[in-house]
């Protein structure tokens, strides 16, 4: 089975974890560099990403994923994940740093505080004919993306929600708590050993 490890600082890993050993993965918490190796994916979870990117860093996994995303390892980031994988957030707070990897700029927050938490069916024919239902939990959208970027997917009003460049996967939303394990298998499909 592919080895897809879930960075595992903060956020709902656990839900992440559960999905992919649904999904027959040898699913793994991942904290330290050294846990970086012999992965076949890494998952960045949602959460917090201003706390995400402080422990990243405390914890000295910054770097070496940094340089892992670089020569190719597969990540797939939900919502703060996607924060974290984005090359540029436009409202970060002070002193907030990403990992990037995908040329895209994002918005924190972006659906301010009277409706932070939404759900919304989205069509999404790389995963089928079905819509998937999406659930947005104070989530961020994607403002810009560059030429290397494949939009996925996108609110009804246009804005892009999901997207892909290369090895790398993002989505505002939380497929991990959805019940629907669609953009998981997805993510594993692509792995080398799946
Ligand atoms: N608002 C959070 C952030 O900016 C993301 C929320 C989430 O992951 N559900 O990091």
């Amino acid at each position: 089975p592919a080895r897809v490890g879930v960075l595992a600082l903060q956020g709902d890993f656990r839900e992440h974890l559960a999905v992919l050993a649904s999904l027959g993965a040898d699913a793994r918490p991942v904290r330290r560099a050294s846990e970086l190796d012999e992965l076949d994916g890494l998952v960045i979870p949602g959460g917090e990403s201003t706390v995400m990117d402080k422990l990243s860093r405390a914890f000295g996994i910054a770097g070496p994923l940094k340089a892992a995303i670089a020569s190719g390892l597969p990540v797939y980031g939900t919502c703060a994940g996607l924060i974290m994988l984005a090359d540029r957030v436009s409202n970060r707070i002070a002193g907030q740093q990403t990992l990037g990897g995908v040329d895209i700029t994002v918005q924190r927050n972006a659906f301010g505080s009277q409706n932070e938490s939404f759900e919304v069916d989205l069509d999404i024919p790389e995963l089928g004919a079905v819509p998937v239902h999406a659930v947005f939990i104070r989530a961020p959208v994607i403002d810009q993306y560059g030429p290397a970027v494949t939009p996925l997917a996108a609110l009804p009003d246009g804005r892009v929600v999901a997207a892909s460049q290369g090895n790398l996967l993002v989505t505002s939303f939380h497929p991990e708590i959805m019940g629907d394990t669609r953009f998981h298998a997805y993510f594993l499909a692509g792995l080398h050993r799946s």
